[in-house]
């Protein structure tokens, strides 16, 4: 994974974007995915996260095909509309 030197699209800050492990949950046919300790390259001005296309890809490929080591979640999805 590279480091990028270029600016952040959404904000003007000029600022490095610093390498971490996120959390990122993915919504697929009603259906939450979290995955933990994404790479991302995250803005430390806004907060926007950029992820390398075959981290991408990973996540795109368990959510179609769920690890054997993944554990299921339980939660509640609440809406603050009305
Ligand atoms: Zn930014």
């Amino acid at each position: 994974m590279s480091n990028r030197s270029y600016p952040c699209e959404f904000c003007d800050t000029h600022l490095p974007q610093e390498k971490k492990r996120v959390t990122v949950s993915r919504q697929r046919k009603g259906k939450w995915f979290i995955f933990e300790n994404v790479e991302a390259l995250v803005c430390p001005n806004c907060g926007h996260r950029y992820f390398d296309a075959q981290v991408l890809e990973a996540m795109e490929q368990h959510i179609e095909h769920t690890p054997a080591d993944a554990r299921p979640i339980e939660g509640w999805a609440i809406s603050l509309k009305g």
